[in-house]
């Protein structure tokens, strides 16, 4: 990988950002000699990509995971805030228009949001009469709000960035002991940025919250309700809880003839009496396609395609279950609930790459990543609570003045939008 002199610290309101960034300390301050990223996902090769065209890491630094191998099945995350490419640029020392030229080549209009509108449907299955598709967010000229792709792409790319840098293992490395074994010096620090448990360290508490998802790649039809460059918001109150979708322009060279994909998610509780995994999955794989329906959206190939999860959430608080020379950086940037609100590959990209900063700078990794990421935290928070226990009157609300409703997130583009 060349290694560009500086790399440039992206600006904007979204992180709050360290003083010391860009600072370098003399050697002395660096309290590591080389680092082991356990993970191979987006948090861990933008952190890898940062350390390994510095100097001070430069051949130092292992991935104690394999080479990620992505089908084309949507696994993770597709709803790539633009913002997130500022991070990843920054860490990979490239401008992040040259990552977007990379990601989407001539087809970036295609994967591009320039608005965002609203639907809400009625309360139970059935035929979908929907209200909306109404516009409430916009972007400004030049500054797609987001972009839809393959997690795996991303990842892809990030993985070729790395490759002749940084050693991937063969296995995911089971404990802190068999990570520490893979150090190429004296002085390592471990970054878990995984979500397998590691077996000699203190599990973290069982988790009560879930959320459940089915994911699949759309193609718009003609005359379709959801114009070419807008995504949907879309929400329909169930049992007392919201079941929310997201539809997004998307690109994926693997699955062409698709320009939109679309998810349908709800936080439920795995304890409850009478919980069925397999039926709320279905029950999201369902809404998921008729909404879509309703925009005027068809699935590509969706037997090939589609992604369905259950992945846990994660206490509210800072985590801080980690050692002077181990952090778990996973939980750190997974920022309480996955998935719901669109931001997870942004909080990854951000904590990845200041995670390289300060092991560059020598600060504390754990408090700077933290920091920065309280803003998401609790947006994150609050989309939570509107879509479980305020979920009553913010259904209310929306019927009556969606716009209004939404106005405070449409005041706040620098956390869509590149600003870099
Ligand atoms: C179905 C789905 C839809 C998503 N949608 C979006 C989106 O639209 N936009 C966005 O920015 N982010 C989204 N995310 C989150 C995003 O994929 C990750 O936050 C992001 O890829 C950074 O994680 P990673 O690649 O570094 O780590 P990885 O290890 O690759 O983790 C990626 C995801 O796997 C999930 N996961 C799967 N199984 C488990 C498990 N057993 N325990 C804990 N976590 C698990 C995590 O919650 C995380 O979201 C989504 C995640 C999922 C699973």
């Amino acid at each position: 990988m060349a290694k560009p002199a500086s790399s440039a610290v992206p600006a904007g309101r979204d992180a709050r950002l360290p003083r010391w960034l860009g600072r370098r300390p003399g050697r002395e301050a660096r309290r590591f000699d080389s680092v082991v990223i356990r993970g191979a996902g987006i948090g861990a090769l933008i952190c890898a990509a940062r350390l390994a065209r510095s100097d001070a890491f430069a051949g130092r630094v292992r991935i104690a995971a394999p080479r990620p191998r992505p089908g084309r099945r949507l696994v993770n995350g597709c709803t790539l805030r633009a913002r997130t490419l500022d991070y990843a640029g920054a860490a990979l020392g490239v401008p992040a228009e040259t990552l977007a030229d990379d990601l989407f080549g001539a087809e970036r209009h295609k994967a591009s949001t320039w608005a965002q509108d609203f639907a809400l449907a009625p309360p139970h299955p059935g035929a979908l009469d929907l209200r909306g598709p109404t516009p409430w967010m916009e972007a400004e000229p030049g500054r797609p709000l987001a972009y839809g792709l393959r997690n795996g792409h991303l990842v892809d790319r990030l993985a070729r960035a790395v490759d002749l840098e940084v050693p991937f293992a063969d296995t995911l490395a089971p404990s802190l002991e068999a990570c520490l074994d893979q150090a190429p010096g004296d002085r390592p620090m471990v970054l878990d940025a995984s979500h397998e448990p590691l077996s000699d360290v203190p599990a973290p508490a069982k988790p009560e919250r879930f959320v459940v998802a089915s994911q699949v790649p759309l193609r718009r039809r003609d005359g379709a309700a959801l114009a070419a460059g807008h995504s949907c918001i879309g929400m329909r109150h169930r049992d007392g809880w919201f079941d929310t979708g997201v539809f997004y322009p998307f690109h994926d060279p693997l699955t062409p003839a698709a320009d939109f994909y679309g998810i349908f998610y709800r936080i439920v509780r795995a304890g409850a009496p009478g919980f069925d995994k397999a039926r709320e999955i279905a029950a999201m794989r369902e809404i998921d396609e008729a909404f879509a329906d309703a925009l005027g959206l068809d699935p590509v190939d969706a037997e090939a395609t589609r992604g369905e999860a259950m992945v846990p959430c994660i206490p509210w608080s800072d985590v801080t279950t980690h050692r002077a020379d181990y952090m778990d950086l996973f939980r750190t940037y997974s920022a309480c609930t996955p998935i719901i609100t669109g931001d997870g590959m942004t909080r990854g990209a951000l904590a990845g790459w200041l995670c390289a900063e300060a092991l560059l700078a020598g600060e504390d990794p754990v408090s700077a990543t933290n920091r920065s990421l309280r803003r998401w935290r609790s947006a994150n928070r609050n989309f939570a609570r509107g879509m479980t226990g305020l979920s009553r009157p913010l259904g209310a609300a929306l019927r009556r003045a969606p716009r209004l409703v939404l106005r405070p997130v449409a005041a706040q583009p620098h956390m869509w939008a590149r600003v870099a």
